[in-house]
């Protein structure tokens, strides 16, 4: 049923309901029309029929619904993003023209001097939609209207970061050849005179089990192949790294998905902008050399042969050729690092032990280790592209620019897609909120009676998730007992929650996996490996070999400072203990970063830009209905119609109801110079039942199907 108490008029227009009724046609007039709220009828046929009549037979690839602007990727190139289309929609309103990401950027910008408030625009969608090349669209749009003009200015800067975080935080997958495998957000600042005096962004939930292993047909970070492509031209990189290095198909990190190279794609070009970036944003060549030696003492890292013993144990040979090669471009000691790649050290009340791992467990702590960097190396270059960008002049207001992952379930779902999911069951309160907000606002400034009745809220979803005893919190506790386990955290899930939460569910026949009920849809998540990646543990006697490196000390800062910098940094707790080990978790840290994210956008005006992925094989101008029906119900869009059918859907000036529908007016109702009154005069007579329109202020509000009604009386005039 419908998650909206809708009263029994508009109870027809029960979306879910739509395969047994037949659908009800939406009069030619509304047909193809740009906004998708306008239609009188809204269930999902009709909206996918105007979708779709735009898309295939007009390329119109955006769509207004309500103020989401929908993006279909049409997978081909089109002339519509020209610095000419910039100036056209640059002063304009956004209903003057199609609908298009420029009328979205131009609103934001519009709205933040107009308003003198900040902005958001918050782009979501499955992987291979369209939400970085939206998000880039946007940028550029605002370095052109709030650049100065002057090349090589802090708007360059802006633009500059996006090959820069392309380059190790995207790579190729099966669905998308540039996957952002990373959250993104990204803060324009403004001058008082509205031009761009720098950003900054803030990222979130790096994919690293990527650095280690990649699935088939699918590649490790575009950096590294990057970097690999580049083995046999040395001025570019440091000479000691470039003599290390070999092609990428030699390192098991960068060919375990058995794909090396990406049609269309130059590594050596692609290598040669990144450091081109690099340059642009003031990055030293010292530096960026200490990010490609950091970068080959990875790839090298994984090649390193750790043999099993005969007695189950692990062993790794001091003369083994990678692990020289690592241990001599971060400047440690070979025999430490072999040491503790097969060991590690339990250190109880009474005694310190060393034991040694076992052969899986030796691989799984290089592998840590490996991940680590690589995260640490990330964070690191984020913060000097801050650095990069830090405003100088005072900043008066900003845009941030939000490139997210959206709702995710696979065949199977495991602490990745549970953390992308709650970060988006938050994005759509916080969506549902802000157009009910808006709704209610037109009711009043209009003067027209309308209660708002049981509003369907995730709250419920959102506290299993996050209060006190909820999944995360059980799971960090359990990830605090020396002895905790999946199995048991997932017991303990049971037993707290299967009676009470609405929105948690099991299997009866298996207890290994649980339930939880998104807004967008039911998924099941396996509970293996769930404290294991949210504990994220590396190895202590490995960091402190990193920290004795002889490198250098800025390669020092980067691989082994405390945990989640910059960010995530929590407060310490009174009473917590002075050791202040109690390590932040991977759940603890995704969490704080998404309140601060939602206090942010919460301040600020949010606009939505919503893409759809129109089949999945990366055709121009296809539409497979029922993949864009999942995503337009796990982005919220039939959300926005459901709030509006819910309403009064069709609004429409007095003076443009007069105009059209003059032919079915009377000449005694008509009242001159007061449209108003006219449009009550024939509505009395045509519509009787008073509940089915209500007349505001300026204009006239009707509940859904009044409109077609309308439009069927005037076309049998
Ligand atoms: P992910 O979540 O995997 O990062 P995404 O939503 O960011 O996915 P993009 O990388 O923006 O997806 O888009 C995938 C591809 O689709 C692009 O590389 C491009 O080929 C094509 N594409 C997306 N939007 C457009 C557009 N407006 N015009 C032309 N092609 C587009
Ligand atoms: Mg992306």
């Amino acid at each position: 049923g419908t998650r909206y108490g809708i009263q029994e008029e508009s109870r027809e227009f029960n979306l879910g309901k739509s395969k047994e009724l037949p659908p009800l046609r939406n009069p030619e007039i509304l047909i193809g029309e740009n906004d998708l709220t306008s239609l009188s009828y809204l269930h999902e046929p009709a909206v996918l029929y105007n979708l779709q009549t735009r898309f295939v037979e007009r390329n119109a690839i955006y769509t207004y619904c309500g103020i989401v602007l929908v993006a279909i990727n049409p997978y081909s190139e089109l002339s519509i993003y020209s610095n000419d289309f910039i100036q056209l929609y640059s002063g304009r309103n956004l209903g003057e023209m199609d609908p298009h990401i420029f009328a979205i950027a131009e609103e934001a910008f519009n709205q933040m001097s107009r308003d003198e408030k900040n902005q958001s625009i918050i782009v979501t969608g499955e992987s291979g939609a369209g939400k970085t090349v939206s998000a880039k669209y946007t940028m550029r749009y605002f370095a052109s209207v709030g650049g100065s003009g002057d090349e090589s200015t802090v708007e360059q800067k802006v633009l500059a970061s996006n090959p820069i975080m392309e380059a190790i935080g995207n790579a190729k997958t099966t669905r998308n050849d540039n996957s952002s495998r990373f959250g993104k957000y990204i803060q324009i600042g403004f001058s008082k005179q509205y031009q761009i005096i720098g950003a900054h962004m803030r990222t979130y939930l790096l994919e690293k089990s990527r650095v280690v292993s990649q699935a088939v047909e699918e590649r490790n970070y575009h950096i590294f192949y990057q970097l690999c492509a580049c083995y046999d031209m040395p001025q570019h990189i440091n000479s000691i790294v470039v003599s290390l290095l070999v092609p990428a198909s030699n390192f098991e990190y960068t060919r375990n998905g058995n794909c090396i190279e990406i049609d269309g794609v130059n590594d050596k070009q692609e290598f040669q902008e990144t450091v081109h970036a690099f340059t642009l944003l003031g990055v030293s060549s010292k530096h960026q050399s200490l990010i490609f030696r950091l970068l080959s003492a990875v790839l090298h890292m994984g090649n390193i042969d750790i043999e099993e013993t005969s007695n189950g144990s692990s062993h790794c040979f001091i003369s083994d050729e990678h692990l020289q090669t690592m241990c001599s471009l971060l400047g440690i000691e070979a025999k430490h690092m072999a040491q503790w790649f097969c060991h590690k050290k339990i250190t109880t009340m009474a005694e310190v032990l060393i034991t040694p791992l076992t052969h899986d467990q030796a691989l799984g702590s290089r592998d840590a280790l490996a991940k680590h960097m690589y995260a640490k190396l990330f964070d690191w270059i984020v913060t000097k592209v801050n650095r990069a960008l830090v405003t100088t002049a005072k900043e008066h207001s900003f845009i941030g620019v939000l490139d997210i992952y959206g709702f995710e379930t696979f065949e199977v779902n495991s602490f990745e897609q549970f953390c992308i999911n709650y970060a988006n069951e938050k994005l759509q309160q916080q969506f549902c909120q802000h157009v009910f907000k808006l709704e209610q606002e037109e009711y009043v400034r209009e003067e027209i009676e309308w209660k708002f009745i049981d509003f369907y809220d995730n709250q419920p979803c959102i506290d299993l998730i996050e209060s006190k005893l909820g999944i995360l919190d059980l799971l960090n506790d359990e990830c605090r007992m020396p002895k905790g386990s999946d199995q048991s955290w997932a017991d303990k899930l049971y037993a707290k929650h299967l009676k009470t939460s609405k929105h948690f569910d099991k299997l009866k026949i298996s207890n290994t996996s649980f339930f939880v009920i998104h807004f967008a849809d039911k998924v099941r998540y396996e509970v293996e490996g769930f404290l294991e990646k949210n504990r994220d543990t590396v190895q202590e006697e490995q960091l402190n070999i990193l920290k004795a490196s002889q490198v250098s000390f800025s390669l020092q800062c980067c691989i082994t400072t405390s945990h989640f910098p910059p960010y995530g940094k929590v407060e310490v707790k009174a009473g917590v203990g002075k050791q202040g080990s109690a390590k932040v978790t991977v759940s603890r840290s995704h969490r704080d970063s998404l309140s601060k994210l939602m206090a942010t956008l919460n301040s600020t005006t949010p606009h939505y830009v919503r893409c759809i992925k129109p089949n999945d094989y990366k055709l121009s101008f296809t539409f497979d209905a029922k993949r864009a029906v999942q995503q337009l119900r796990a982005c919220g869009v039939l959300e926005t119609i459901r709030i509006s059918a819910a309403g009064y859907p069709s609004r429409w000036s007095y003076t443009e109801f007069f105009a059209r529908y003059r032919v079915l007016m009377v000449s005694k109702e008509i009242v001159r110079k007061n449209p108003r009154k006219t449009c009550e005069n024939v509505l009395q007579r045509l519509i009787p039942e008073a509940d089915k329109y209500q007349p505001g202020k300026n204009k006239i509000f009707f509940r859904a199907g009044q409109v077609a009604y309308l439009e069927k009386l005037r076309a049998d005039k």
